[in-house]
């Protein structure tokens, strides 16, 4: 190891450990600072910052998040993750997209069972993703 190698391993997983004091100096690094005075300083620093910032970054949330988490995180779903109304908003769209399909001159009988079959997978899945995703992650709940 040289004394380049010890900067960037200050940052690996056993080496954060043996700054916080919870495990041993891993044997490289202690065999390159007990004959490194450069080194030890900087370890030693390293050892200093890890143990503060580690005890500094210990927030406690809010009072008032903990309790707004816990009433939405105990409510049960106002409704099921798919139901009738999902069936719903997929036939709807199915059959927009076959009126839509014979519209559209020369269209046979095929193009409209894809255009249902393609409507009401689009409008199935849009239902289930702005319940599912959206909404939670606007911090409403459907
Ligand atoms: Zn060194």
């Amino acid at each position: 190891m040289i004394c380049d190698d010890l900067e960037l391993r200050l940052y690996d997983e056993d080496c954060r450990r043996a700054l916080l004091g919870t495990a041993p100096m891993p044997e490289d690094v202690a065999d390159h600072v007990a004959g490194c005075s450069a080194c030890r300083k900087t370890w030693a620093e390293a050892a200093r910052d890890t143990v503060r910032l580690t005890r500094d970054l210990q927030l406690a949330p809010p009072p008032s998040l903990v309790r707004r988490a816990a009433a939405v995180a105990l409510q049960p779903p106002a409704r099921p993750l798919l139901g009738w109304y999902d069936l719903g908003v997929a036939v709807t769209a199915g059959a927009v997209l076959v009126v839509v399909a014979t519209l559209v001159p020369g269209a046979d009988p095929l193009w409209q069972s894809a255009a249902f079959w393609t409507g009401a997978a689009g409008g199935f899945a849009a239902s289930v993703i702005d319940r599912s995703l959206l909404l939670p992650s606007l911090g409403l709940r459907s």
